[in-house]
């Protein structure tokens, strides 16, 4: 089951285009926008179909070119903007495309199927058990009753609902968004369910004073607590709040508040592969070649945090002048309030930080170098190397594993070697290759990895889950 989120935001969207508080201008300063909340699994069934979501399709690499299935919770416009089914008329795919929606919501499609379109619409209410057919295989999808007391005045006449998800591949869906806290009765039916995937609504943040139509951080942590005590969620089931608005903190700190209880945020765009562990971690892996500007730009990150430690991984200064020159360098640059480590026992360091914390590690290159010297990883001798090889491996290991466990975040800083001519010495041959796989398992555990060239810095793909 791959789950593409096309928004993740509430109605009005987060920057709310109207406001300038702190919020929405942090977000804008961050260049992040979050469209209202709708998820397209496996591109043949969408849950809900706002005013975005066919845009977002395409914006995020993907289409509805495939879909076969549409399930809305409610009416309300920020989950059901009908007008694009008319725009499935003027291609005409050759299948059917089904939608299921409580009646009223129906209603509100009819006038928009194009004529002689092949679309068919069927009325759902919570308690309900559907099985959708694809060509793909069939999706179980169990309605159920969602808490969205929506108030006087509200134009919505009809109860919205919640879907429990069940793909071919047999993997598992909780999509709860537009809901207050779980009544006793949604908590019966999802018992034991053991979803791999939660999307969660978290729509208030730190407003509390909202009604009982939504979550907000407080109930949110609460739901999720409930959903773990009735083991309708486990240790490995990946949470995901959605539906944010503006009264949420900005999306990093956000992003360390839902840290807290086992739950993350995700970028609109993103595809969840589920049944892989998510990546909950903050950590940035900042890779270049010698003089690229990485430990600059490592320091610039850092200097966002207000506990900052740097583990200088290089050999203290000593007899090399300019060696020396350089170390001084480097520390008059850093702020005087960060505590500097010189080691290359990085899991000690790692496992003793402090939750919140900051670390930097610069660099890997220099760790490998210096392991290497301890371990006599440098001999000919081919037994005395598969052995020290085998010891940076298992190193390594633990160091992710440190990695996995830590509530610090921590900043990574290696060099790019590989991608000159062939080192003329085994030895040189032997670091390359070494680094070159530490390199890659470290950016497989660090949810951002940013590539460092001429002093420039390249974002590549943000990792949101791990395989294993
Ligand atoms: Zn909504
Ligand atoms: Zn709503």
């Amino acid at each position: 089951m791959i789950v593409h989120l096309l928004g993740t935001g509430s109605a009005d969207g987060w920057p709310n285009p109207f406001c300038r508080c702190q919020s929405c201008t942090s977000e804008r300063a961050a260049d992040r926008t979050r469209c209202p909340t709708a998820a397209l699994v496996d591109g043949c069934l969408l849950l809900d179909a706002g005013p975005t979501a066919a845009a977002a399709a395409g914006r995020f690499g993907t289409s509805f070119a495939e879909l076969e299935h549409i399930l809305i919770t409610h009416g309300h416009p920020d989950h059901l903007a009908p007008d694009f089914l008319l725009w499935r008329s003027w291609v005409n795919p050759g299948f059917t495309l089904h939608v299921w929606a409580p009646p009223e919501s129906l209603n509100r499609c009819r006038d928009w199927i194009g004529p002689n379109d092949d679309v068919l619409l069927h009325p759902i209410e919570a308690g309900e058990e559907l099985t959708l057919v694809t060509r793909s295989g069939d999706y179980a999808v169990r309605v159920l009753p969602a808490s969205h007391a929506t108030g006087d005045g509200d134009v919505l006449a009809e109860e919205a609902v919640l879907f429990d998800v069940t793909a071919p591949d047999g993997h598992r869906l909780f999509y709860a968004t537009d809901t207050g806290p779980f009544g006793a009765a949604l908590l019966d039916q999802i018992r034991g369910r053991c979803f791999d995937l939660v999307l969660l609504d978290e729509t208030f943040g730190t407003k509390f004073d909202h009604g009982h139509g939504h979550l907000d951080l407080d109930t949110f942590a609460k739901a999720v607590q409930e959903l773990r005590d009735i083991n309708a969620t486990t240790e490995h089931t990946d949470v995901v709040a959605i539906h944010l608005s503006h009264h949420n903190p900005p999306t990093e700190q956000l992003r360390a508040q839902l840290f807290a209880c086992r739950a993350r945020i995700v970028d609109d765009g993103t595809a969840i592969e589920v049944g892989q562990r998510p990546i909950r971690n903050s950590h940035h892996f900042i890779l270049g070649g010698a003089r690229s500007g990485k430990s600059h730009f490592a320091e610039t990150i850092a200097a966002k945090s207000a506990h900052v430690t740097y583990l200088a991984t290089g050999y203290p200064a000593g007899e090399d002048p300019n060696w020396n020159a350089r170390i001084t360098a480097h520390r008059r640059r850093r702020p005087g309030h960060w505590r500097t480590e010189e080691t290359i026992d990085l899991v000690a360091e790692i496992e003793g930080a402090a939750a919140g914390s900051c670390l930097v590690i610069d660099c890997l290159a220099l760790w490998l170098t210096r392991t290497l010297d301890d371990i006599d990883g440098w001999s000919t001798d081919p037994q005395v190397s598969e052995m020290a090889q085998k010891d940076v491996r298992q190193r390594t290991t633990q160091l992710i594993a440190a990695l996995h466990n830590t509530r610090a975040e921590v900043i990574l800083v290696s060099n790019e070697v590989g991608q000159g001519v062939v080192p003329e010495t085994s030895s040189g041959r032997l670091f390359r290759d070494l680094l070159g796989v530490v390199n890659a398992q470290v950016a497989q555990n660090c949810r951002q990895v940013t590539f460092m060239v001429a002093g420039r810095a390249v974002p590549l793909v943000e990792l949101t889950t791990v395989r294993g």
